[in-house]
């Protein structure tokens, strides 16, 4: 999927929602001299936020000082509009969000291994209702649901019986057991992405490339404050560039990407750790072979990153994933491989930074994503009547 990250021009429906966040209850009268437009293109607005559950009419009721009874409105501020999930290798998160945008549940919890991505979605969700259920938090009007998984989402994937990632159809199938809103579906880089551009490390940036070390190698492309899924939502695959002199197989089907080498079960193979807290472990203890090992691998990443650099110039590398978590010293050895590869003669002008979100964040631009993206499908469609 395409994200515009510039700040869209908020509909009519988003004014009022925030206009009652604010000023709640507020009349009609109130809110046509506020926002600055009719009744009937008020009424129009007000009418679909009540069908949406969005806001609630208090009847009858009078403001002080008002002449004759008038219908009073506040918005929904209980009533959850949007849902977002995210699966990650670490963690499952969850958020529920009202019309306004406002947190009404979070919840993240550890990821048992190995993952099933459909059951991981499934107890997600089912986690979400309980707490929701118990904070008095109405879930039977839920509008718009994003989810984000750790594989390749593009719409054109090959999923062969056999294949360990779910199809967009049994994902799409699994979240409708409990929610009826429009369902999108990304990776959960993408997502990860998207909140640090929006609220994270990312902020202001025109220009990121974000890039996640983790127990694979992903990337994604903001350009220009567009961060873009590509034709069928494969940008960013830095994981499966090749890496000279390196010939591993990938379980891409290729050998010797980048992947092979810098992923965090490659690192632990070469150096004969079984985790990555035992990684952390070497190199905080200055273990030399470890710390060689470290180096040159984040050297190639480097080197990926300048060519990904040399293509679309960006102002900002985000360095995110369990890996720099642990070992914060992999975004210092990646920016001398990134130094090493740009064209020495160009002033290249580029900050590498640490991520600064976790997986709510992204579960929430999941939520996010998909109540945006729904609106401006439904704003195209208006526009072609
Ligand atoms: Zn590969």
């Amino acid at each position: 999927m395409d994200y515009d990250l510039h700040a869209a021009v908020p509909s009519l429906e988003d004014q009022i929602t925030s206009y009652l966040g604010e000023n709640p209850p507020a009349s009609r009268a109130e809110l046509c001299e506020a926002l600055g437009v009719s009744r009937t293109t008020l009424g129009r607005a007000i009418t679909k936020l009540i069908d949406a559950h969005a806001v609630i009419s208090l009847k009858g009721e009078e403001k002080t000082g008002a002449g004759r009874p008038s219908t009073l409105f506040t918005s929904a501020r209980s009533c959850a509009y949007s849902l977002g999930i995210v699966i990650s290798r670490a963690s499952f998160a969850g958020v529920l969000l009202n019309r306004g945008g406002d947190v009404l549940i979070a919840q993240s919890i550890p990821a048992s291994h190995p993952i099933n991505y459909l059951e991981a979605l499934d107890a997600t969700g089912a986690l979400l209702l309980e707490r929701a259920r118990t904070r008095g938090v109405i879930t039977d009007y839920v509008h718009t649901i994003g989810v984000g998984l750790p594989v390749p989402m593009g719409s054109n994937v090959s999923h062969s019986p056999h294949s360990p990632y779910p199809s967009r159809e049994s994902v799409t199938d699994i979240i409708s057991r409990r929610w009826k809103g429009s369902i999108l579906i990304d990776t959960t880089a993408r997502l990860c992405a998207l909140s640090e551009a929006l609220w994270g490390a990312g902020q202001g940036y025109p220009s990121i490339l974000y890039v996640r070390l983790s127990n694979g190698i992903g990337a994604s492309l903001v350009v220009s404050y567009h961060l873009s899924g590509g034709d069928l939502g494969f940008t960013g695959e830095l994981g499966h560039m090749r890496v000279p002199d390196v010939h591993t197989p990938c379980a891409c089907g290729k050998e010797g990407c980048l992947e092979t080498l810098a992923s965090i079960p490659a690192l632990c193979a070469q150096c004969d750790v079984s985790s990555l807290s035992e990684l952390a472990r070497k190199v905080s203890n200055r273990d030399s072979r470890t710390l060689s090992i470290l180096e040159h691998a984040m050297d190639a990443v480097g080197a990926c990153c300048a060519n990904a650099a040399l293509l679309i110039n960006p102002r900002a590398i985000i360095v995110a994933g369990e890996l720099p978590e642990a070992i914060p010293q992999v975004s210092d050895m990646l920016a001398h491989g990134l130094e090493r590869e740009l064209i020495p003669a160009m002033k290249w002008n580029i900050d590498v930074v640490r991520a600064e979100l976790g997986p709510l964040a992204a579960a929430q631009a999941a939520a996010y994503a998909a109540t945006t993206t729904a609106s401006s499908i439904k704003k195209e469609h208006e526009g072609t009547r």
